[in-house]
């Protein structure tokens, strides 16, 4: 009923409402539905990235230790080479010099991998030397051999046992003192060698092409991004990076050049593992720990000024590099800014369709509550009308069962309104005046189901619970439902009051107000039939006109109201002293006439008779102190063959009366 009477602010703002509680729950849930479709996207792209980079890490390891070994090989190669021993043993030393000088060139030019290939004597001098020459090595003049007795990586080798090999750390190359540019990165591998006597002589120095081990780490790693392959040595400076301007720091004075200065975080504990992933805010870390050296080689942190001993032994499980993997929060997105702008654009029109979704239900919820409202309302005053309404009301199907009934109807016929409803209402309701059932097939009422057209009876009768005919007046209407009459609606009211109403009003058109006694047209009427009644059975019928004598005097002695008195009286005795059958009638101011059914001349004779002495024993009291008695003629007559009505009995008794005055009143004369 509120919403029927809302103005259009509030009816919009009622379906706003309907609105977001439609559509924010539904975006709730697809935004949840998009964040874990998303999350879990990335999630799966996070755990593709680390296998995928672990597998990239797994080969660079084994392409490092693979080259640590192959280089420790060909080391241990050359110190067992014959070649050596006799060089050694002192034999023909000049030409044993040039036989092992070429036999090391043999080994640069056919390796490719070796800067240098030397052996230093036990004091540290270079006695042969092969430097690569970018690809033609050659072996170099005995006046240009240089003194590296004070190098850390000539003491760190000399001081070992036979068939112990040390490994530099990877750093830059020095030449005469001087970092040699472009920058060549380089391992040393030295081992001790030693005479037929067992005396150490000094050691055989590769000075490996450390760009050949980064250019397997990098190929190895290609496919990352270009600043994901990394590779630290164990106190974190880069060794190869993919910004050039990062490596190298502890060889050029650049302690702050180190991945623990930038990525503290990322750097403590990729130091402190092994092996794993990392993610950050940053991106995804992938790192593992590669150990390029063998069980009994050994190394030493080296020292990055030309002549100074190394500042630290290290075993072989304490050289160690780190490989690190990065791939930035971008990569791992996978997807391009244009991918993301059309995500947002296909998510924005998703967002749009459920909001315009959810504004067509919360536009339906609404006209559905705004009809249900109406529908509510519409019943309400229906109820209203039909339970505040005088008239009792009945509605049937088609086929007369009751299907709805009003409070007033109920108390009309004395039901309550369920005890009616499914009744079949001709059966249970409708019958004729003295209670008997009416036919079916008659019924006006039902018939209105057939022709459609209403129906308006003045006067039907309904059987009330007790069993009582109840008159009332009924309006029937049909009920028309896609063009066929679904039922009837049957409005009724009780008319026993007007009915009341109107037999009084014929009463009192029949009787005298006076008297009470049939006044004169009714008497006629009651005579007419009387006189064909009896003539049907050939019975008897005589008829007494009576007239009160000296009435007048009576009037003018006592006044018209003791006239009056004496006519009710004379009434009275008129009903005392007649039959049942006899019909009475008052037909002018004081003359009366009285019908005797089955009475012939002299029968009516005896009792005019018994009336006139009846009145003239009568005494009427007037006033306290005053009564009166007084007296009647009666002229009688009796019905002959002859009367052709009322009239001519009438005519016959008058002259009878007549006669009786005339004789001297106060008695009895019959027409013959
Ligand atoms: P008679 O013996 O010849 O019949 O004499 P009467 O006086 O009765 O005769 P009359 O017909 O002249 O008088 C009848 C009177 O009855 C005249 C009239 O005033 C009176 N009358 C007629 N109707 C009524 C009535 O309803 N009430 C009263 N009080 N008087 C009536
Ligand atoms: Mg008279
Ligand atoms: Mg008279």
């Amino acid at each position: 009923m509120f919403l029927v009477r809302t103005t259009a602010r509030i009816r919009s703002s009622i379906l706003l409402r309907q609105f977001v509680l439609i559509y924010l729950p539904a975006a709730a849930i697809l935004s949840i539905a998009i964040v874990t479709s998303l999350h879990l996207d990335a999630q799966d792209r996070i755990d593709r990235a680390k296998v995928r980079e672990a597998a990239r890490i797994e080969i660079a390891k084994n392409l490092v230790t693979h080259d640590f070994s192959s280089v420790a090989s060909d080391l241990q190669l050359l110190a067992a080479t014959p070649a050596l021993h006799h060089y050694l043993d002192g034999d023909n030393r000049a030409g044993r010099a040039d036989d092992l000088a070429n036999l090391f060139l043999e080994m640069a030019r056919a390796k490719g991998c070796y800067d240098q290939v030397r052996y230093l004597d036990a004091t540290g001098r270079e006695i042969i030397r092969i430097n690569f020459n970018a690809g033609s090595p050659s072996i170099v003049p005995r006046a240009q051999l240089q003194d590296k007795s004070e190098r850390y990586f000539f003491r760190d080798s000399y001081k070992l046992e036979r068939n112990e090999i040390f490994v530099s750390p990877m750093d830059l190359n020095v030449e005469h003192d001087q970092l040699e540019i472009p920058y060549k990165p380089m391992i040393r591998f030295g081992t001790p060698v030693f005479d037929s006597a067992g005396r150490k002589r000094g050691i055989i120095l590769l000075n490996y092409f450390g760009e050949k081990l980064l250019g397997h780490f990098r190929e190895a790693m290609r496919g990352s991004d270009a600043s994901s392959g990394m590779l630290l040595n164990r106190d974190g400076y880069w060794l190869n990076s993919a910004r050039s301007e990062d490596e190298w720091g502890f060889m050029l004075g650049k302690p702050e050049r180190r991945f623990g200065q930038d990525h503290a975080a990322e750097w403590s504990a990729i130091s402190a593992g092994e092996s794993g992933a990392l993610q950050t805010e940053k991106g995804l870390y992938v790192y593992a720990t590669v150990y390029p050296l063998l069980a009994g080689q050994r190394s030493s942190t080296g020292s990055p000024l030309p002549r100074s001993s190394s500042q630290q032994e290290l075993t072989a499980s304490e050289y160690k590099w780190k490989i690190v993997s990065f791939t930035s929060d971008e990569e791992l997105a996978g997807s391009s800014a244009n991918n993301r702008t059309a995500r947002s654009i296909l998510f924005g029109v998703i967002y749009l369709l459920l909001a315009f979704g959810s504004l067509a239900i919360a536009y339906f919820r609404l006209s559905r509550m705004l009809a249900q409202s109406r529908l509510k309302e519409d019943e309400a005053r229906l109820r209203e009308i039909t339970t505040t309404m005088s008239d009792g009301l009945l509605v049937t199907d088609h086929n007369g069962q009751i299907t709805f009934a009003n409070p007033e109807a109920g108390l009309l016929l004395g039901y309550n309104d369920h005890e009616l409803l499914g009744r079949d209402m001709h059966g249970l309701l409708h019958v004729r005046e003295d209670g008997s059932s009416c036919n079916r097939a008659d019924c006006k009422l039902l018939q209105v189901v057939k022709t459609g057209t209403t129906y308006r009876g003045m006067e039907e009768f309904f059987r009330c619970k007790n069993g009582q005919a109840l008159p009332i007046s009924v309006s029937v209407s049909a009920i028309i439902k896609e063009q066929k009459a679904a039922g009837i609606v049957v409005a009724f009211h009780d008319i026993t009051e007007r009915k009341k109403f109107e037999l009084e009003l014929e009463r009192q058109a029949q009787i005298d107000a006076l008297t009470g006694l049939n006044n004169r047209r009714h008497f006629y009427e009651l005579a007419e039939q009387e006189i064909v009644r009896t003539r049907r059975y050939g019975k008897p019928l005589s008829i007494l006109m009576v007239d009160v004598d000296h009435f007048k005097s009576i009037n003018d002695t006592y006044g018209h109201h003791s006239g009056d008195t004496v006519l009710q009286r004379l009434s009275d005795v008129c009903r005392q002293t007649m039959r049942e059958i006899d019909i009475i009638g008052r037909i002018g101011g004081e003359e009366f006439c009285i019908l005797l059914p089955e009475a012939n001349g002299a029968q009516a004779r005896e009792a005019a008779e018994r009336l006139r002495e009846a009145v003239a024993a009568t005494e009427v009291q007037l006033e306290p102190e005053v009564s009166i008695s007084f007296s009647v003629s009666i002229g009688v007559a009796a019905l002959v063959a002859e009367d052709d009505g009322v009239a001519a009995m009438l005519r016959r008794a008058d002259a009878a009366l007549y006669a009786a005055k005339y004789s001297g009143r106060n008695r009895v004369c019959v027409q013959e």
